[in-house]
Formats: C-alpha cells, sequence, structure tokens
C-alpha cells in the first residue's frame, strides 16, 4: 500500500483509506460503489463496516482522489480521478459499464454551458443500452443492474 498518494492529496493515511484506495489501484478498470467495495472487503477479511466505507470513498472524492458518477437514482459508482474525464456506457442486461470519450463531445458541452451563461465544474454522460451480451433479453428496470 502506497502512503504518498494520500499524504499527496493533504489527507492522513490511515488503515481504510489506504485499503480501499489501494483497492481502487489494483482495479483502476472498475467502477465500484460503496456495496461493491464492501463485499470486497469482507471478502479480504478486512474489518471494515458499510459506514466507513461511505465516509472513507466521500474523503477520497474531497481530496480528488476519487471520483463518482451517479449511474441512475440507485448506483452510484466510484473510480480513480487520474483515469481523466469519460463518458459511460452501461449495459442495462448484464450491468457491465464500458468507458469511451470523445473530445468533440465534451467541447460541445462547453459551448451548451457556456450559451446558457452557466459556470461548469463538471458532466457526466452516461448511455444505456445493450453491449451485445443478451439482444434478445428485454432492458432490466434501472436501479437492478449493479
Ligand atoms: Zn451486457
Ligand atoms: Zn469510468
Amino acid at each position: 500500500m502506497d502512503h504518498t498518494r494520500l499524504r499527496d492529496a493533504g489527507i492522513k493515511a490511515t488503515f481504510p483509506r489506504l485499503k480501499i484506495l489501494d483497492m481502487f489501484y489494483r482495479h483502476a478498470d472498475r467502477h465500484m460503489s460503496a456495496a461493491d467495495i464492501h463485499r470486497r472487503l469482507v471478502s479480504d477479511h478486512s474489518n471494515i463496516g458499510l459506514a466507513t466505507v461511505y465516509r472513507v470513498i466521500t474523503q477520497l472524492e474531497q481530496a480528488g482522489l476519487l471520483r463518482r458518477t451517479q449511474l441512475d437514482t440507485h448506483n452510484m459508482v466510484f473510480e480513480l480521478s487520474a483515469k481523466g474525464h469519460h463518458d459511460h456506457l452501461v449495459c442495462t442486461r448484464c450491468g457491465q459499464i464500458r468507458e469511451a470519450s470523445d473530445p468533440a463531445m465534451a467541447q460541445r458541452v462547453g459551448k451548451i454551458a457556456r450559451r446558457s451563461g452557466f459556470a461548469l465544474d463538471s458532466y457526466s454522460l452516461v448511455l444505456y443500452g445493450s453491449c451485445g451480451c443478451a439482444d434478445d433479453q428485454p432492458a432490466l428496470p434501472h436501479g437492478a443492474f449493479e
């Protein structure tokens, strides 16, 4: 586990912070909800409760290390900020999350904001559909995939 990332971000290196941030670096391709993180900690025999997971991911987000994406009203996932801005494609059949980015889209969004006199902090674009895993299956209702 690497203490320097927390120190550089200006927060103290506590065991839960180290453990959870390390999990994101070991699975940099993953998008994890608080429940996903907690499940992994349990299978890893770490004695870190769900309330602590919520608190720690919020602290890591405030320190600029993690970024959250609200996939729908029920699902919020976290990933490393260091990955930079990208959009998400969510398969509503199997729950797979893919990433995509297009500079033209980012420029377009910036233009829309400026045109409305809106100071843009960030934006999130989530596309829902099928990844090709089960095209004959109906889409799951939002919130049912995780
Ligand atoms: Zn799929
Ligand atoms: Zn992502």
